[in-house]
């Protein structure tokens, strides 16, 4: 441990270039200022706002966290898979800077400005299919996931969704009731929108082997019984799902749910909010099998930092809905637009889906090394820099959530941000921004293997 620290930044310094790229621990876990911060939260914020750690961020950039006592800590989190491009990343904050001098906000439905049409335009060219493509901004992920059911509402003039277990979209009214996991997301705020129908979710390891074809048509079984083709405006998913776990469903069951979907005009709804702009080593999940969505929801990853979502999909879905249907006062906002053709063009000019995969390929290595080791290790999965290991009793698929908490807490207090996740809260998940080194990776991983060996 080192007694020196990086001081607050000079003015005039680049974004990140003075944060040293090492783990550093100045003070215990959390220091005195963040004691000081986290009794000023408890005091003002409300209660429903809980924090992973109680640690206060001062600055952030390549793969570390500083925090308000100089701690540097290694960021395996991203703000919850939104820093892919990496936090206070230069071409992103020299954009912002320009965009914020120019103008903060006109609202585009008012007097339009180019940044959110070059969004669009990014946007129908990157998603998956060469078809002619239409897009809209928003602000949320949840907001995202709403106005493309609005979309395939208008387009199908059905009512019903249906949606997966173990899914997450969100956290208003009509996500609430998309979303699988009661407790936090949902408990004591219903009543939840209407005509949402949940399906069994292919989930390797613990379907009984069952492949994903098999797995899909157990899914269209339930869907043709309990609400039928013709009722139904949209099947939503996520491609690998996120807080239900880092679940990647076997080979074949995107592919067959698409599939039927086409057969039947239900619009197909990726929701890529976690899984979009490279983070899992593709552009986004569904490219990994060629699954043309008719309909993809992106956020999170998309504008490195800054608040901005989309619906991007067929033009003849997306033109359904009539003028003045969409919208929202703040939606793809300048800033966050001028954030986001920064973002998109620090993946492409370095790179970063290619640098998912190599963090796949090494995690991975030290997970299954992990894993050969400890039994309570179920599964280790995931795809590039969006990765997992869903922990058990050993022997057993008995989920163990004590577990992954005991080994997320000593983890933060050794100064590593890890996130947890999984309907039973046994997952433990990885998701470093892509400006992250292979040091501080390993690093980590040093740090995670002592958290497992300190509870044996
Ligand atoms: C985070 C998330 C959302 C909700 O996004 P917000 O910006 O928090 O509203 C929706 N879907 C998925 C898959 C997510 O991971």
């Amino acid at each position: 441990m080192e007694p020196t620290h990086t001081s607050s930044p000079t003015q005039g310094a680049g974004p990140h270039d003075a944060i040293a790229q090492q783990r550093r621990l100045v003070t215990a876990i959390p220091g005195p200022r963040s004691v000081e911060l986290m009794a000023r939260k408890s005091a003002a914020v409300a209660a429903g706002v809980g924090t992973t750690m109680p640690v206060f961020a001062a600055r952030a950039g390549g793969g570390i966290v500083v925090d308000v006592d100089g701690n540097h800590l290694i960021d395996l989190g991203s703000g919850i898979a939104v820093t892919t491009v990496g936090n206070a990343a230069p071409r992103v904050v020299d954009a912002v800077q320009r965009q914020v001098e120019a103008f903060t906000h006109t609202c585009f439905m008012v007097t339009p400005y180019a940044g959110y049409v070059e969004v669009c335009e990014a946007l129908n060219r990157l998603t998956p299919g060469d078809h002619d493509k239409r897009s809209a901004l928003f602000n949320s992920g949840a907001e995202a996931v709403e106005n493309a059911v609005k979309v395939a509402r208008a387009h199908t003039r059905r009512p019903a969704v249906v949606v997966f277990e173990h899914g997450y979209h969100g956290r208003t009214n009509l996500t609430m009731a998309m979303t699988a996991k009661s407790m936090p997301y949902k408990s004591g705020f219903g009543p939840f929108a209407a005509e949402v129908y949940r399906a069994p979710l292919s989930y390797p390891l613990r379907d009984g082997g069952l492949d994903g074809a098999a797995a899909a048509r157990r899914a269209i079984e339930v869907v043709e019984t309990q609400v039928g083709a013709g009722n139904l405006a949209a099947v939503v998913i996520e491609p690998v799902q996120g807080e239900g776990g880092f679940i990647v469903p076997a080979p074949g069951f995107l592919p067959a749910i698409a599939a039927w979907c086409r057969e039947h005009g239900v619009v197909f709804v990726a929701d890529e909010v976690q899984t979009g702009f490279a983070r899992t080593g593709a552009m986004f999940a569904c490219d990994h099998e060629q699954v043309v969505p008719d309909l993809v929801v992106t956020a999170k990853g998309i504008a490195g930092g800054l608040p901005l979502s989309a619906v991007t999909g067929r033009a003849e879905m997306m033109d359904a809905a009539h003028v003045g249907g969409l919208g929202g006062t703040y939606g793809g906002n300048p800033l966050a637009c001028a954030a986001a053709l920064a973002a998109i063009e620090t993946i492409e000019a370095e790179g970063l889906v290619a640098r998912a995969r190599e963090v796949e390929t090494l995690m991975k290595a030290r997970l299954h090394a992990l894993q050969a080791a400890d039994p309570r290790v179920g599964d280790v999965r995931g795809r590039g820099a969006m990765l997992a290991v869903e922990l058990v009793v050993a022997g057993t698929l008995e989920p163990d959530a004590a577990l992954a908490k005991q080994v997320a807490t000593a983890a933060h207090r050794e100064g590593v941000i890890v996130l947890t996740c999984g309907t039973h809260g046994n997952v433990l998940r990885f998701l470093p921004p892509l400006s992250i080194g292979d040091d501080l990776l390993h690093d980590a991983l040093d740090v995670l293997d002592a958290a497992f060996a300190a509870t044996r």
